[in-house]
């Protein structure tokens, strides 16, 4: 019998699963990892690259490096996925499995939003990329006042605590440059408010008031001019700017689309709980390539990675896949250099405020600005690449702890 395991992108879930289930199963299991390059980014770095806090040359490692002897790494183009002959075709190759694990994340697409790219470079950028971020690095240098508008073009979009910690840092940037007070900025978000969650969004909205920056409610970007500089809404409004940072349109994988196994936009229809794809048996979905109403975040594929080898460990030993998951994100929200706050949720319940990881002493404070969580997300950099990619545990478990956090 065929004990074959395939996992689809070697990015954070990916790297971290394939670790993590070599970790667990003998060797009689083979896994198999594949990418379409060698190149690992860590993608919350490129948030710091505009501000000249952290450079892109420290941002990429080679995948390799990362991934465990025990597991197959190939680089290849993964271009069809068939459930029925449980089979993955690539540019040179075709994978069987008995699993299949779909980390292949999303990507932003600012191609579909009418007139980006005629502006993209002239005076409309994106940090979303590492071209992007170095290019808008080089912008804001040279920018000397204005009126600086970040806009998200679309749902979902990946980090959604990226942009408010991006004006955040804008304001600390323009005022260390002594040049705040010729500076506008303002957040344009088809959100209700700075951020997905009610709670969090009215304290993060607070903030936003108090550093000057005016966010602008359910915009649901229909164009940009950047001959004229303005966007404009579905509805008509129009918001002008000078610089324009973009959040474009996010995907999923072509993969997907592909191999006709998405939600319509790209994403796998995953059970909320087992994280099993709704209608395929043996495949599981962790990271930004699932549908589930979470953050597209590196802190969820990390702790979807841990119920997902629980549950195909399961399967290995004929139980049924249990409904873990809980939707649990944990995010450092960056407030200038120096400070940050840090959220935790799940599904149902909303961050709240407290202590994080240890009940009532912290180290870190949730929903609160200190300098502890500043060294906590500078920190963060280092427990990613040698220890969370490794597939190791932190002792914490993947879902949701009340324990240190007030509620009422
Ligand atoms: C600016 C920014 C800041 C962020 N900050 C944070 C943060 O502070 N905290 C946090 O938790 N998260 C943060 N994130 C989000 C986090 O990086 C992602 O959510 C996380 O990397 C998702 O992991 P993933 O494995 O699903 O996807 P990825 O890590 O993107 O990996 C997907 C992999 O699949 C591969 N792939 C896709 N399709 C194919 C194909 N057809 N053939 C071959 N290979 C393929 C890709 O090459 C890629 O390597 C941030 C993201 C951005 C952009």
């Amino acid at each position: 019998m065929s004990k074959k395991i395939v996992v689809l992108g070697a990015g954070t879930g990916g790297t971290i699963i394939s670790n993590n289930l070599r970790r667990h199963l003998p060797d009689e299991w083979e896994i198999t990892v594949i990418d379409r390059d060698n190149e690992h980014v860590y993608q919350p770095g490129m948030l710091f690259v505009p501000f000249d806090i952290q450079k892109v040359s420290t941002l990429t490692k080679p995948r390799k490096k990362y991934i465990l002897p025990g597991v197959n790494f190939v680089i290849d183009e993964i271009t069809r996925i068939d459930p029925e002959k449980r089979e993955v075709k690539t540019n040179n190759q075709t994978f069987s499995y008995d699993f299949l694990v779909i980390s292949t994340g999303c990507k932003i697409v600012p191609e579909e939003n009418d007139g980006l790219m005629d502006a993209m470079g002239e005076n409309a950028f994106t940090f979303y990329s590492l071209e992007g971020a170095e290019l808008l690095r080089k912008k804001l240098k040279e920018f000397d006042g204005g009126k600086l508008v970040l806009n998200i073009a679309e749902l979902p979009f990946k980090c959604p605590v990226a942009p408010i910690e991006f004006v955040f840092l804008a304001d600390w940037y323009f005022k260390k440059r002594g040049i705040r007070n010729k500076v506008e900025i303002e957040l344009v978000t088809p959100l209700n408010g700075a951020f997905t969650k009610p709670k969090a969004s009215a304290v993060f909205g607070e903030s936003a008031k108090e550093k000057n920056i005016t966010i602008t409610p359910k915009f649901e970007l229909s164009e940009v001019n950047g001959k004229e500089k303005y966007i404009e809404s579905i509805q008509g409004d129009r918001v002008t700017y000078d610089v324009l940072v973009s959040i474009p349109t996010t995907i999923g994988d072509e993969v997907i689309s592909d191999s006709g196994i998405d939600d319509g936009i790209g994403y796998v229809p995953t059970h909320l709980n087992t994280l099993q794809a709704l209608k395929h048996e043996r495949i599981y979905v962790i990271g930004d390539a699932t549908n589930v109403p979470t953050s597209k975040a590196g802190s969820v594929a990390h702790y979807e990675a841990d119920v997902v080898v629980f549950n195909i460990m399961a399967e290995i030993h004929g139980i049924k896949p249990e409904e873990i998951y809980d939707g649990h994100s944990t995010c450092f929200i960056v407030y200038s250099k120096g400070t940050s706050s840090l959220i935790d949720f799940n599904y149902k319940i909303e961050p709240l405020p407290g202590k994080f990881p240890l009940p009532h002493m912290g180290p870190f404070s949730l929903l609160n600005e200190t300098k502890a969580n500043w060294y906590g997300k500078l920190g963060f950099e280092w427990l990613y690449w040698n220890v969370l990619l490794a597939g190791r545990h932190l002792g914490m478990p993947p879902t949701l702890v009340m324990a240190g956090k007030e509620v009422g």
